[in-house]
């Protein structure tokens, strides 16, 4: 079997312009436009990059963007003042802190700070909460991102698959297998303390497989059931400056029936969901 490729890229610039299209269908009719508050703090520039990509994406939407930056020295106090002013601005639907934030700042108090309605991340413990108990919110953006991936590839219909999370962080394992067991499959999630062998048997017997882990070429694509569809979250930079995902991508496309690339699958995804996200804090706000 040689595995379809899940087009993440493709998928991801038709939902950003459906988003497109609905907001500029809206706002003709006299709704006030979207906001996004992107917060940059310090100077990495991995994270500049990400936030640059992120106003050019609300740009393409229709979203207003807000550029808040903050130097590297902020105090948490200096923080949590823009959160609150932001939190309070009713121009802005959605707030972004980018993260990693410099040593010394408490990413989960800045989290927590957030109105759960502009929580576009999904990370705020009200919104994890309501996903646990199933009556979802805002959602993390990446795990979000990967459903409608599975969704388009698979139907709509994911109820008894059988899943495997391989991974468990608080942005992308665990919510994952929230969205999942929302979705009816049976879910198993493996991390650091797993057994390996547990894990291979596991994934042996998977319809689907999400890997986020984080290191290159981590999982065994032998391993790969006959026709399961794989996602592969990872994102890990080569030496020779390649990016490469956490799956043996060319032994896994010999089992699965679908596979995700890297790059161009679930990473395209993240930030089209992120509009999605910002787009419906703003019909929560506006009353539509
Ligand atoms: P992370 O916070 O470092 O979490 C990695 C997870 O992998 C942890 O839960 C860890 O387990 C688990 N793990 C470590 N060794 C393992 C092993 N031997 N077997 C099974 N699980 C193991 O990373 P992350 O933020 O989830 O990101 C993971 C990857 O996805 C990275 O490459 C990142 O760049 C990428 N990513 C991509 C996107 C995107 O948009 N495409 C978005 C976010 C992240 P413990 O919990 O036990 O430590």
């Amino acid at each position: 079997m040689t595995a379809t490729l899940i087009d993440g890229k493709g998928i991801a610039k038709e939902l950003r312009s459906a988003l497109h299209d609905e907001v500029a269908k809206l706002t003709a009719g006299g709704v006030r436009v979207p906001g996004l508050a992107v917060v940059l703090v310090g100077d990495d520039p991995a994270s500049q990059i990400y936030v640059r990509n992120k106003h050019r994406a609300c740009a393409d939407v229709g979203i207003k963007s807000f550029a808040c930056t903050l130097p590297a020295a902020a105090t948490q106090q200096e923080l949590s003042k823009l959160i609150a002013e932001l939190n309070a601005n009713e121009e802005v639907d959605g707030i972004l802190v980018q993260f990693p934030l410099p040593g010394g700042l408490d990413e989960s108090k800045v989290v927590e700070e957030i109105d759960p309605s502009k929580d576009v991340d999904g990370f705020h413990p009200y919104n994890v909460g309501r996903l646990v108990q199933r009556i979802p919110y805002m959602c993390a953006c990446t795990p979000h991102g990967v459903m409608t991936l599975l969704h388009r590839t698979l139907g709509k219909d994911l109820k008894g698959q059988n899943a495997v999370v391989v991974g468990a962080s608080n942005i992308v394992g665990r919510p994952m297998a929230l969205e999942l067991l929302l979705a009816g499959c049976t879910v198993t999630v493996t991390h650091r303390f797993s057994k390996p062998q547990d894990q291979k048997a596991l994934i042996k017997n998977a319809d689907i497989v999400v890997v986020a882990v984080g290191k290159p070429k981590f999982l065994d694509g032998s391993l790969i059931k006959d026709g399961a569809t794989v996602i592969d979250v990872g994102i890990n930079r080569l030496e020779d400056g390649h990016l490469c995902g956490d799956v043996d991508f060319a032994e896994a496309s010999k089992h699965a029936a679908y596979i995700t690339p890297v790059p161009g699958g679930v990473g395209p995804m993240t930030i089209a969901t992120l509009m999605e996200n910002t787009v419906t804090a703003w019909k929560i706000h506006v009353g539509l």
